[in-house]
């Protein structure tokens, strides 16, 4: 198992306890167990994330992942997970289901980073991922190939989740 804590989410009923269990689940359905056993990831959950640097999806930061340990090699991971989105000027929250989808596209980004797949340049604005380098000022958002993984997979590790535990059942 990764070693996985969960800070904020205290007063929603269950909520620790789910991202906990989908953390480890989508873990070790990303990678090697043996990789997975040594990840922890600090997830941090709040109300909104304050943040000009990087946003997923423009509207605002609903999730952050940063490396906390080693650039090149890196085991421990700190999450940010937003449970409120503004639209309209206006404050909405998440549904469950909603804030652990943002659970499992994090937990991309730190299969790629883990795996080695993603490093971030010495010079801030560049990426390099799987051999390629990116240049983030002029690459759009939703172009960038880490984000389309991430994206991509968030859906269906959500709902192999829920398959897993009905099985359990
Ligand atoms: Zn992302």
């Amino acid at each position: 198992m990764a070693s996985i804590s969960v800070r904020g989410a205290s007063k929603t009923k269950g909520l620790v306890r789910d991202i906990k269990d989908i953390a480890n689940f989508c873990l070790h359905r990303l990678m090697q167990d043996r990789l997975a056993n040594k990840i922890a990831v600090d997830f941090f959950i709040m109300k909104e994330i304050d943040d000009e640097e990087e946003s997923e999806g423009g509207g605002g930061t609903i999730g952050d992942c940063e490396w906390m340990d080693d650039a090149y090699s890196p085991k421990e991971f700190s999450v940010r997970i937003a449970t409120h989105s503004i639209k309209n000027g206006r404050l909405k929250k998440f549904n469950r289901r909603e804030i652990l989808e943002i659970v499992c596209h994090e937990l991309v980004h730190v299969k790629q980073q883990a795996k080695k797949e993603k490093y971030f340049h010495q010079r801030k604005d560049l990426v390099k991922f799987r051999g390629k380098l990116y240049d983030t000022n002029k690459v759009n958002y939703w172009d960038f190939p880490w984000e389309i993984e991430a994206y991509g997979r968030e859906r269906g590790l959500y709902e192999m989740w829920l398959e897993s535990k009905k099985s359990k059942k």
